[in-house]
């Protein structure tokens, strides 16, 4: 596992989750290892390693500082769009105050860990795309939640995105109408990194369109 063994030291997120019982439990099963010594190299100075197929459930994510972990047997036809979604998580890594203030300017604030019901964070799926900074709210109030569904039986692809209210404690599966309004109903909502990477990842031709994105 030694190509990964620079972006654990840089993220630690493998002591995370092992520091985290039901994140640690819904990885009990699955292999996180590449399946060879091989580092392809990619566009915008970026690399991949093939992963065994059960590593983090077979989704494709990022590590530091450059590197796109694909599962190996990943569909052909979803390879392209899949690996521009990836290089917007590794351009979020290297601009990550560019990308805060992007974020802002669309309505989107950090929220503190200490600020939300620890029962609800110790039911959040760690994600190596979003562990430095986790939460976010909408609109000053709104906080997208990726809650395991059975914290009994935590599996990582059975998550449902509930969004919790900071001003009356109450949490529900709706989005809030204004993030509806400006998002649609988006296939991945937990997190401001991952509704801009879905949304870059459409139009992806080369890594000079997620600059022109972000000076939209
Ligand atoms: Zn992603």
């Amino acid at each position: 596992m030694y190509q990964l063994r620079e972006a654990e030291s840089l993220d630690r997120f493998f002591q995370r989750v092992s520091e985290n019982p039901v994140n640690r439990k819904a990885r009990e099963n699955l292999s996180y290892l590449p399946v060879n010594n091989y580092t392809e190299k990619w566009m915008g100075n970026t690399e991949i390693v093939t992963m065994n197929p059960t590593a983090e459930a077979g989704m494709p994510h990022t590590r530091p500082p450059n590197i796109i972990c694909m599962p190996q047997y990943f569909p052909e036809s979803k390879r392209d769009e899949t690996l521009a979604h990836e290089y917007v998580h590794i351009h979020q890594r290297r601009n990550i105050d560019r990308w805060n203030r992007f974020f802002q300017k669309e309505g989107w604030s950090q929220v503190d860990v200490s600020e939300l019901p620890e029962r609800m964070v110790s039911r959040c799926r760690m994600n190596p795309d979003t562990i430095d900074q986790p939460f976010w709210r909408w609109k000053d109030r709104y906080v997208p939640l990726p809650l395991y569904e059975r914290e009994d039986k935590p599996k990582l692809r059975d998550v449902v995105i509930q969004w919790y209210d900071m001003e009356t404690g109450a949490r529900q599966p709706e989005a809030p109408r204004s993030f509806l309004e400006l998002y649609g109903s988006a296939p991945q909502p937990e997190h401001p990194r991952e509704l801009l990477a879905v949304e870059i990842a459409k139009i992806f031709k080369s890594p000079l369109d997620v600059d022109d994105y972000l000076r939209r």
